[in-house]
Formats: C-alpha cells, sequence, structure tokens
C-alpha cells in the first residue's frame, strides 16, 4: 500500500512538471510567436531585409500606397503622396515603428497564432486606412518645408482621414534615405502625430476656461486687470496685448494671458491638474494600439508664478497632437469624445473581411452644457481674432497657440473643428518654428480643410 502511494506520488509529480513545462511554453508561444514568425530572417516575409511579404496598403478611397511586385516593395508612384502617406504606411526597412507596415505587418501578412504564415501561401492580406491620400498631400504641401504634424479625423465616426508629419523622405529615393540615416532630416524617423509632445501654449486656455466655467459661478462676470501683462506674487506674465479690465469671452477671443494666468493660481494647482487630466493629459492614448507618448501636465511643485504660466500653456505643459485631436472632438460632441482610428479594414485574398474599425468612445471631458459653453468661446475666437472669412464655406471654431520655446521662434498650433454635419472635421495644426498660431497655422489648417471638404463632396 506504501509502495503504491509512492509510485503514484511519483507519477503525479512528473506529470505536474509535464504540465508545468506545457504551460510554459504555451505562455511562451502565445507572447512570442509573433515576433518569432516576424523576425527579419523570415524569408517568407522578408528580402533582404525588407518587408515584402504582405498585401496591398490603400487609403479609405482604395488607392494603392505600397504593395508588393516581384519581390519588391512598391509605393504609390505620386511623390506628394509618397511623401504625405511616410509616417502612415510606414517604409520597408522598418525605420518608422509606428508605420502600418512595421506595426501591423502581422496583419498584411496574413499571420494569426493558430495557422501561423500557413494562410499567406494562398495571398497576403490588404489593410485599408481611414486616411484620405489627397488632404494627406495638401497637409504636406501647406505644411511648405516646415517641421510639424496635421491630424484632421471625422469627428462623428473617429475615422482618422489625415496624419501628416514632417519632416519626411522619399522612400524611392536612396539619397533621400542616406541623408534620412545620416541625420540630416531631424526626426524624420518618428511620426510626430503620435510620438512628440509640444508646450500647447495658448491652446491650453481652453482647459483654464472648463475648468473656470465648471467651478466659479461667476465665471462669466469676474475680471482680471491687463496691463500688457498680469502680476502676480510680484512677478509679471507678459500678454501680447494692454487689455484692461477683461472678463472670461473677451479675454478667450483676444488670448489674454493676463487673464488666463491669473484665474489659473485662483483656481488652484489641484482643480488646474483636474481639469487638464479631464482634457487627457497625463493619460495613455493609443491609436489602433499603436501608443502615442503621454502629455505631461503637473504642478505639484509649481510656484504662483510658474502656475500661472500652466494656466496659459507654459511651464512644463505638454501636449501629444493625438491626445489634443482626440479631446476637441469631446468639444465638437458634448462632452464625450470619439477615439480616433486607422485601420478601415483589414481584407484577405478572398476579399473576405477579416477586421473592421470602428467608432469607440473615449472618456467624457466635461458635461454637455460646459463642452457648450467652450464651443461658444471657440466660435467667439474665430469670429473676433481669426475670422470666419479665413475658412470659405466652412464653420470653424478653434484656438491658435503660440507655444514659446527656448530662444527658438515659437511653434504656431490651432485647433479646432467644423459645427457642420456634412463636414464634421477635427483638426490639431502645429508648424515647428512657425511663429504665431494665427498665421502659419491658421492657414495650413484652412487648406487641409479645404481638401477635406473636396474631399467630402465627390
Ligand atoms: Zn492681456
Amino acid at each position: 500500500m506504501k509502495r503504491l502511494s509512492l509510485r503514484a506520488g511519483v507519477m503525479l509529480a512528473l506529470a505536474a512538471i509535464f504540465m508545468l513545462g506545457l504551460t510554459f511554453f504555451l505562455v511562451l508561444y502565445v507572447s512570442n510567436a509573433n515576433s518569432w514568425a516576424m523576425h527579419a530572417g523570415n524569408t517568407h516575409i522578408y528580402t533582404n531585409g525588407e518587408f515584402t511579404g504582405g498585401g496591398d496598403v490603400l487609403d479609405r478611397n482604395g488607392k494603392v500606397l505600397a504593395t508588393t511586385k516581384k519581390n519588391k516593395r512598391v509605393f504609390n508612384s505620386d511623390t506628394t503622396i509618397r511623401l504625405s502617406t511616410l509616417h502612415a504606411v510606414g517604409d520597408a526597412n522598418g525605420f518608422i515603428s509606428t508605420g502600418v507596415q512595421t506595426a501591423f505587418r502581422d496583419k498584411l501578412s496574413g499571420y494569426n497564432l493558430i495557422t501561423g504564415l500557413f494562410s499567406s501561401t494562398s495571398g497576403f492580406n490588404d489593410v485599408t486606412l481611414t486616411i484620405d491620400s489627397n488632404i494627406c498631400a495638401a497637409a504636406y504641401q501647406a505644411l511648405g518645408g516646415y517641421k510639424g504634424t496635421v491630424g484632421l479625423c471625422n469627428y462623428k465616426t473617429g475615422e482618422l482621414l489625415c496624419m501628416v508629419s514632417t519632416p519626411s523622405y522619399d522612400v524611392n529615393s536612396k539619397s533621400d534615405l542616406k541623408r534620412a540615416k545620416d541625420g540630416e532630416l531631424e526626426g524624420v524617423f518618428m511620426n510626430r502625430f503620435l510620438s512628440a509632445t509640444y508646450a500647447p501654449g495658448s491652446t491650453f486656455k481652453i482647459v483654464t476656461a472648463m475648468a473656470a466655467i465648471e467651478n466659479f459661478d461667476d465665471a462669466y462676470t469676474r475680471t482680471y486687470n491687463c496691463k500688457g501683462g498680469g502680476e502676480i506674487g510680484g512677478e509679471t506674465v507678459k500678454c501680447t496685448g494692454y487689455h484692461g479690465d477683461i472678463s472670461l469671452e473677451q479675454a478667450f477671443a483676444v488670448s489674454c494671458n493676463s487673464y488666463f494666468s491669473q484665474l489659473a493660481v485662483d483656481l488652484g494647482a489641484k482643480t488646474m491638474t483636474e481639469y487638464a487630466e479631464k482634457f487627457g493629459f497625463n493619460k495613455k492614448y493609443d491609436l489602433d494600439g499603436i501608443s502615442a507618448k503621454t502629455s505631461s501636465f503637473n504642478v505639484d511643485k509649481a510656484r504662483k508664478i510658474e502656475l500661472g504660466w500652466a494656466g496659459i500653456g507654459q511651464y512644463n505643459d505638454m501636449q501629444n497632437p493625438l491626445q489634443y485631436l482626440t479631446s476637441v472632438t469631446g468639444i465638437a460632441n458634448g462632452g464625450t469624445p470619439i477615439k480616433p482610428y486607422l485601420i478601415k479594414s483589414v481584407k484577405n485574398s478572398w476579399g473576405f473581411t477579416l477586421k473592421s474599425g470602428s467608432a469607440k468612445k473615449g472618456r467624457r471631458i466635461c458635461s454637455g452644457d460646459t463642452a457648450e459653453k467652450v464651443a461658444k468661446l471657440m466660435d467667439g475666437a474665430v469670429r473676433i481674432t481669426y475670422y470666419k472669412s479665413s475658412f470659405p464655406g466652412l464653420d470653424v471654431y478653434g484656438k491658435t497657440g503660440t507655444a514659446e520655446v527656448d530662444g527658438k521662434t515659437p511653434h504656431a498650433e490651432f485647433i479646432g473643428y467644423c459645427k457642420d454635419d456634412d463636414y464634421p472635421f477635427a483638426f490639431v495644426v502645429v508648424v515647428e518654428e512657425g511663429g504665431s498660431g494665427n498665421y502659419l497655422a491658421k492657414n495650413v489648417a484652412n487648406q487641409v480643410l479645404q481638401a477635406a471638404k473636396q474631399s467630402y463632396q465627390k
């Protein structure tokens, strides 16, 4: 009896070891199989280190942006389209890690956990993106050689229609690639829309206004004094104008720094942080699973004057363009943002749809009532300062920013949306060292919006 139980014990122990080993293998397999199959040494999908084992990457209108012909990756024949869609599509070498050809190469090659790359022997998968390459080309041209980024989405459906990052390089040009690799094109392998952060400048006044509307009963009647600047604890926050006693609506429209810096100090660090976070600062964002750089708002150790600067988008505030675009859709949609997405569909070689993108709601940023009030402020800013006529045929609500960068020409920014059921576009524009937001960034926004409008009229 005793010997029997000893044998049973040994058998049990052996079985346990076997199960442990099997579990270990399965865990390893599930978590690593993708990268094993996608390894650059896999000649099934790579040729001389270049990704060739994938189907077509198409824009929303079916235009082929990248395809494989005779074991070579071939990109769109139009140079501007290649340059403007580079960061969305990605290159064949994998330098742009956030590009579809790298981030979604498993989807393009038809890889899955059960059959591995077997299904790809009958043909690869095609990935259709939500972007419109004509709008991207317009954005690239509008940026006119400046570094920066443009993001534009349909705030009802969440489809990202335009995602452009500059500088770019031509994947068909060996000399361009050499310049890129030699570091001549600063940050060219980075998609600024996803992986950059910028000082928000005055665009942040949206957040400070939102906090005031929800926390001060007298938000619309309280005034602060602007004498070309506002005094906080014996120090001064400079303003670009001399606005005298000024209240919320006027201060937002003329972007008075004195008003909003003093307002931020009165709201306090805790409330300012709470509202910055409602607007998406310090929160994680992703585009179809591709992580974006996290924006930041941190006034924990700020002195009063620094809290004032933080309230007008300076100090150490940093916005991420994807986060900003998402939050703008929140204002356009009565407080609840929609998450922009890039993958419209994945189809196998028989035309069967394996995956299709759809609208997903994000965290509410404010009440419907507050969203309407903030929208009214953005409407007023365009009417009074940027002019509705700057955007022919479109009713644009927005806020510009001119973000100071140490010793350089400031970055020009513009965020907003079209109040129009036929053209439900939300946008974010950053022009690095572009000077005042009410000039270059505004013009870039208009050119991109006009291209989007044209595309929707077809
Ligand atoms: Zn002022």
